[in-house]
């Protein structure tokens, strides 16, 4: 019998791409996609496999660095989340166009729900716009066969090709047994051709005829065809379903007992859909219900409207993960039983609203800047510091690098009024290298006036501690080259540039006010507020740590610190109507000693020892 692993969705797509010789991988992290180049990292070392995976500044680059590998006739990958297809998306149009050599493909993570996420946009319908085939994975193990036929039609059509997992997907775990990781047969031959390679206008409208003559046999291809899951099954009426949903009503139908009354076809490939398919069901059925996570791709292609039920005539929900509750009440409504299950609603959210760790430095450092700039107008960005927002820190999320440019849109718009504003934009550091330099330049030529707080932890924390170019680290620990920040900064022609340590709470206060000051004469200013990630158990230069707080009978029960601060660790008792501190999540950071107005916190006295 096969050996059989217990494998993350994400680990098994690392198995499966190294299993089809993939050699060149890049990513940048972003929830749910970002284990898929940590394991691949990881499992090039474990096995001495010869292969380049990195860590990227951001998508654009993890894109543009595996698909010219691909040119080379190499087999390639890049990842990200659905969110990172837009900041890749320039090159993922052109690379439709001029095709690949070897293998590349695009694995693109969506987040219906969305659990981590601006948008619960579907990758699919961007795919659909390049023009490049997709395909859906239901299952861990269906992801990592699907690379085997993804990497196949995209050599044989010479065509990026997405493999569009959801979240479920990419964090369900499934046994799967490993295969032999081949050796490294192939060598790089990139063969010059400009008319392709560095096509002009002329020879972009001959690409694009040569795209839709691939895109049509693609959508006649026999290995990504939709399968029936229930051949014995029949009736007037069929469900077509894609992605997790289709698991999701494999189950329903069998447990409901409709197995035998409704036909199920499992659409593996949604664009392009296959043009046989569409045809035998629009003739074979007097209705058709679409199952699919996020948008109606596969219902927009079954141009007879009459007949199709699915997100755009309202039968299934258009916003929201299709959970298996919600999958189940579709089906009953579509199979004409009644019944409790039958209304198709996206549950509501409940539990703790998410907040910032106990002793995190970004807590800090918003605390700061609201008492730097307290009718300031704060910009910031997108990371695990977008939690400051409970603290009042935060006014403006748009996507990533924004937080400088919408500083500089602030700027100039109250400039035109004849207003001067605190403004202070944060930023995380990871995010910065992303998407940060080229407004912050920006700023700079056009003499925009504000205070940028570059929240430097020194890792990417939100995804899981990837390193950032500053690091000196690569996917894998392997030394890398690094970037210095302040050089960078200042290179960007940034006049002011200072660091502080935000848990030294009065001085980075004072730090702020003079960047503030500095900002309204004479430009942008850049504060990097500097501190380890207090989760990041990796870091030997951990601040030393003042010790345990305790809370004096001074607190008169305000609450000023569990709602300004908001430490985990502050736990307001109702009863005795004042503070405690919870001992296990107390990392004893000490920023709260200078929060207090009654100066109730005190450093705790050392054990044994009486209060
Ligand atoms: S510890 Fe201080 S700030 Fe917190 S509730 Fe008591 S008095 Fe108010
Ligand atoms: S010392 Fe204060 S701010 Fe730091 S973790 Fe403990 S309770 Fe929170």
């Amino acid at each position: 019998m096969d050996k059989r692993i217990l494998m993350l969705g994400n680990e098994a797509m690392a198995h499966g791409l190294l299993e089809n010789g993939c050699r060149v991988a890049a990513s940048y992290p972003g929830t749910p996609a970002s284990e898929i180049l940590s394991a691949l990292a990881r499992l090039r070392t474990e096995h001495g496999i010869a292969m380049h995976a990195e860590w990227a500044v951001n998508e654009k680059v993890a894109f543009e660095i595996a698909y010219t590998g691909s040119m080379t006739g190499l087999r390639t990958a890049v990842s990200m989340k659905q969110v990172g297809l837009n900041v890749a998306s320039d090159p993922l149009m052109s690379a439709a166009y001029t095709g690949v050599k070897g293998g590349f493909l695009i694995i693109s993570a969506d987040d219906p729900g969305p659990y981590s996420s601006q948008t619960e946009q579907d990758s699919r319908l961007l795919a659909m716009m390049a023009k490049v085939p997709v395909l859906d994975p239901s299952t861990p193990a269906h992801a990592r066969e699907l690379i085997a036929a993804g990497y196949e039609i995209s050599e044989i059509f010479e065509i990026p090709v997405m493999l569009r997992p959801t979240t479920r997907v990419c964090h369900a775990c499934q046994d799967v047994s490993p295969r032999e990781i081949p050796p490294f047969l192939r060598e790089a031959d990139f063969r010059k051709s400009p008319t392709r390679w560095a096509a002009t206008p002329a020879f972009r409208y001959e690409l694009h005829r040569r795209l839709n003559v691939k895109l049509a046999a693609i959508a006649g291809w026999p290995r990504t065809a939709p399968f029936r899951a229930n051949p014995d099954a029949a009736g007037p009426r069929a469900v077509v379903a894609s992605g997790v949903a289709a698991a999701h009503a494999r189950e329903i139908l069998s447990e409901s007992g409709l197995w035998d009354r409704i036909p199920l076809y499992h659409v593996v490939q949604p664009y392009p859909l296959h043009s046989d398919f569409v045809f035998h069901l629009l003739n074979a059925y007097e209705e058709v219900l679409v199952l699919e996570e996020t948008t109606g791709v596969i219902e927009m292609q079954l141009l007879d409207r009459r007949r199709v039920r699915g997100k755009l005539s309202g039968a299934v929900p258009e916003a929201g993960e299709l959970l298996p509750e919600i999958v189940e009440g579709v089906l009953a409504k579509f199979a004409g039983i009644d019944g409790e299950t039958s209304d198709a609603q996206v549950p509501e959210r409940g539990g703790r609203r998410p907040t910032l760790c106990a002793g995190c430095s970004h807590r800090s450092s918003f605390y700061a800047i609201k008492k730097a700039a307290p009718e300031g107008i704060y910009p910031s960005d997108i990371g695990c510091y977008t939690l400051g927002l409970n603290l009042g820190g935060v006014d403006t999320v748009l996507c990533m690098g924004a937080a400088v440019s919408q500083a500089a849109g602030f700027y100039q718009a109250y400039r035109l009024a004849g207003k001067s504003v605190d403004i202070v934009a944060t930023i995380g550091d990871s995010t910065f290298y992303h998407a940060g330099i080229p407004p912050l330049i920006d700023a700079v030529v056009q003499g925009a006036r504000f205070v940028l707080v570059i929240l430097d932890n020194s890792t990417t924390a939100m995804t899981g501690f990837q390193p950032t170019p500053a690091t000196g680290k690569g996917a894998a620990g392997e030394p890398t080259g690094a970037v210095d920040m302040e050089a960078l900064v200042r290179a960007c022609g940034v006049g002011f540039c200072k660091v502080g340590v935000p848990s030294r709470l009065p001085e980075f206060i004072g730090l702020l006010k003079e960047a503030i000051a500095y900002s309204h004469e004479k430009g942008p200013a850049v504060v990097i507020a500097r501190e380890p990630c207090v989760m990041d158990r990796s870091r030997a230069d951990r601040l030393p740590r003042p010790g345990k707080v305790t809370i004096t009978d001074d607190c008169d029960g305000c609450r000023y610190c569990t709602t300004q601060f908001e430490c985990p660790a502050l736990l307001y008792d109702e009863e005795g109507e004042r503070v405690s501190i919870d001992g296990i999540l107390c990392t004893g950071c000490g920023v709260c000693l200078h929060v207090c107005p009654l100066d109730a916190i005190r450093k705790a006295p050392p054990e044994g020892t009486s209060p």
